[in-house]
């Protein structure tokens, strides 16, 4: 090869072992990945990257698996403010007299910025680099993401009732439409709009989000089937599921995102499966709630994408997308009675690809390869507690690990460099926490 074909590139990464996620199940050793500018340039091995490419920036991860940015499909970010404010408690205790009082008294635009950025801060440090939110103030959300530079599916609140973002549902979509038109085209934030659930949303403002989606492409990201209760109390009023009222207003569709999915029976298997609904998969609340369990192996099986989300902290207690897959793939060979359930490499899969896919982002993330954006994480597996390795994948799902990631990558921009955030002033951010804290303890005392 000839000087001439030397092709100059920004970074280079060195990695001892690579998960490229596409082609699945599979795992490299000493690969390099070569970033240009926002995107992936090129993934191939080593000695091949010395004779074809020249880079600004060399970055060796000796004792590191290399793989995509997770993807976290669903939360409410600025909850983590709330994290063991209330646990142990049955969920419409929890709601009623925990939530719901401290929301309505503490919740403000500032409250959302402060508790935004925890919450970026631990996803950040623990692997992953998309995050979806359901929360209000959506607007300051997004801008805080954007700021950041962390990938933001922003699902703005529609709901029956007042609350502190708007007045009904005539204001809420108003206002969600003009959050989809403020950030259309960016590459960062993704607006979608975000019906709580059917018990919360009525069938108008059900089929005006539908027309909303088809209008502007905006996903839809719905709680549903969270708990036995939920479909019991349905049936009783309404007369059918859930599944079935949503698929009969056309709701149920592939831009839609459907949260939780605790109670399946065969016919809501074959409305998602049909519609090409995905399903959100977050199993560490549902356990925490005591809500059900999730039969994502079986759902994967009948053709439904399942992507994983940890939910929000004050029901998980924490934002950690790794701790999340371990469980899923635990509770997954339980479900299916059966120990070849839910893989490492499918738990893997579930938590950046299966989640580009949900947010119909699945030709630029999820996984690496050259084209795709430079959404990148490496987890250092030099500790004892990883040691020793026969099989990184093994590691990442099935020994906990996450605060073992040394470094990540969004848009090609670092983000956490040996283990230390780049772009969010933790001290400051510590001071602010401890503010709300001594607030919210406050109001508990009273
Ligand atoms: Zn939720």
């Amino acid at each position: 090869m000839t000087a001439d074909t030397i092709t100059a590139a920004d970074i280079r990464i060195n990695a001892r072992w690579l998960i490229p996620i596409e082609p699945s199940g599979i795992v490299l050793e000493h690969q390099a990945v070569i970033i240009q500018g926002s995107r992936i340039a090129a993934v191939l091995p080593t000695e091949v990257a010395d004779r074809e490419f020249r880079t600004r920036e060399t970055i060796d991860l000796p004792h590191h698996v290399v793989m995509p940015g997770l993807i976290n499909m669903h939360g409410h970010a600025a909850m983590s403010l709330f994290r063991g404010m209330a646990d142990d408690l049955p969920l419409m205790t929890w709601l009623n007299d925990h939530i719901w009082p401290a929301e309505s008294r503490f919740i403000s635009e500032q409250f959302i910025a402060d508790g935004t950025q925890l919450a970026m801060a631990e996803m950040l440090r623990t692997g992953t680099t998309t995050f979806s939110d359901m929360y209000f103030f959506p607007e300051t959300v997004a801008q805080m993401a954007h700021d950041t530079g962390m990938r933001a599916q922003i699902c703005f609140p529609l709901l029956d009732f007042p609350t502190v973002w708007g007045s009904g549902p005539e204001e809420y979509l108003s206002k969600g439409e003009a959050l989809i038109d403020a950030w259309k085209g960016n590459d960062y934030i993704m607006p979608a709009i975000g019906p709580h659930a059917p018990y919360t949303v009525s069938d108008g403002p059900l089929q005006k989000a539908v027309a909303l989606s088809e209008k502007t492409g905006a996903r839809i990201q719905i709680h549903l089937h969270e708990t036995e209760f939920e479909v019991a109390d349905a049936v009783e009023k309404m007369g059918k599921r859930p599944t079935e009222r949503l698929a009969e207003l056309g709701v149920l569709g592939p831009r839609t995102q459907c949260v939780h999915m605790t109670q399946v029976s065969d016919p809501d298997i074959a409305l998602l499966s049909e519609t090409g609904a995905h399903v959100i998969h977050c199993p560490e609340s549902n356990l925490k709630l005591a809500s059900g369990l999730c039969p994502a192996y079986k759902l994967m099986s009948r053709g439904v994408n399942v992507a994983i989300g940890t939910d929000g902290a004050a029901s998980n207690n924490d934002l950690d997308l790794f701790g999340e897959i371990h469980t899923a793939a635990m509770v997954a060979k339980v479900v299916a009675n059966d120990a070849a359930a839910f893989s490492a490499h499918e738990a893997l899969q579930g938590a950046t690809l299966n989640g580009a896919k949900a947010l119909g982002r699945d030709h630029e993330l999820g996984s690496l390869v050259a084209g795709k954006l430079a959404d990148i994480i490496a987890v250092d597996l030099s500790d004892p507690f990883t040691q020793p390795v026969y099989d990184p994948a093994s590691h990442l799902v099935y020994s906990n690990h996450s605060r073992a990631v040394s470094h990540s990558w969004i848009h090609g921009v670092p983000q956490v460099q040996d283990g230390k955030l780049t772009r969010i002033d933790v001290p400051d951010l510590m001071l602010r926490v401890k503010d709300w804290a001594k607030q919210i303890r406050q109001q508990q005392a009273d």
